[in-house]
């Protein structure tokens, strides 16, 4: 009995020995290719970081000289210079780089005036609106807009999709994608940075968060209202700015002849603005020439881009008042 007890241990060490020896081994043979993949990376990681830092040190040493020319922003060169004196500005804008924009253009020309400023998404190039506008309303398409239609004129940022900006719920993302996007666009036609734009969509989707976004995270320091003021105040805050009055309102030429008669003690901004597609609207292409040759052949007027407006007077007038 006892011998045969020993013998049933002995047996039972022996099967618990080689099922260890079975499990065991695998799990080593495993392990070895597992280190060895291991290894491999880390080396390969290595030697990618290397090559990536050579990379950046030569992309260092031959870029400053050639390929980064200084950006050059919109508005710089008006010609006028602040002397203290107090001036009478204006400003004349269009929303939306619609085909109707052609026939204004046209005027401008006639006129020699070149001091106007059009706002224009560049993402919806070729765009028709007109079944919901209820008159032609048709973007200019890329290529048209390419083939020099605005040359000479300020353009500037309407948003590169035109949807209101309080549609991104305060993404910073988006909102800021909308503007630079749009703003880079007119960079690669222009030559010559954006730094103002028309708020989309009307004031009541206007919030300071979104002046805070566009301020914080783009080149865009001036932003266009649509709440005429019949005034002829500076703004506050460039980026809260009221114009004075819109194309199609009954009390323009007066509201003009206003700021012709009044006498100039300190600086003083009308701010005109506009959709082309109105003048389809309202059949007031002629009251709009009537308008720009008032405009132009009035004295003591300073006739300035929106871009312009805001690089003379960017030192004195905050883009956005920030909470403290
Ligand atoms: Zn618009």
């Amino acid at each position: 009995m006892k011998f045969k007890r020993i013998f049933t241990v002995f047996v039972l060490f022996s099967v618990l020995l080689s099922v260890f020896a079975c499990t065991g081994a695998p799990d080593v043979t495993e392990t070895e290719p597992e280190t060895d993949e291991k290894t491999e990376p880390v080396t390969t990681e290595a030697e990618t970081e290397t090559e990536t830092e050579t990379e950046t040190e030569t992309e260092t040493e031959t870029e400053p000289a050639e390929t980064e020319p200084e950006i050059v922003y919109a508005g710089l060169d008006s010609g006028i210079v602040r002397d203290g004196t107090p001036k009478k500005y204006f400003c004349l804008c269009f929303d939306d780089a619609t085909q109707q924009d052609l026939k204004i253009i046209e005027m401008c020309k006639k006129y020699d005036y070149y001091d106007v400023t059009f706002f224009i998404s560049t993402g919806l190039y070729g765009v028709d609106w007109s079944k919901s506008v209820g008159v032609p309303h048709v973007r200019f398409t890329k290529k048209e807009v390419e083939s020099g239609i605005y040359d000479g004129f300020d353009l500037a940022v309407h948003t590169l999709n035109h949807l209101p900006l309080n549609t991104y719920q305060n993404n910073v993302k988006k909102v800021a994608n909308e503007l630079e996007k749009d703003a880079k666009n007119i960079y690669k036609l222009t030559g010559k940075y954006p730094v103002v734009m028309a708020w989309p969509g009307g004031d009541p989707n206007v919030t300071r968060e979104l002046m805070k976004i566009a301020y914080e995270n783009t080149s865009i320091r001036l932003g266009r209202g649509t709440t005429s003021t019949h005034k002829f105040d500076l703004p506050t805050e460039f980026l809260w700015l009221e114009p004075t009055a819109e194309i199609s309102e009954s009390t323009l030429f007066s509201d003009f002849q206003k700021f012709v008669d009044a006498e100039c003690n300190e600086d003083m901004l009308f701010f005109c603005w506009g959709h082309g597609y109105e003048l389809d609207i309202y059949n007031s292409y002629d009251r709009l020439e009537r308008f720009i040759k008032t405009v132009t052949e009035a004295e003591g007027i300073e006739l300035v881009t929106v871009s312009e407006f805001y690089q003379l007077f960017k030192d004195e007038i905050p883009a956005v008042i920030l909470d403290e």
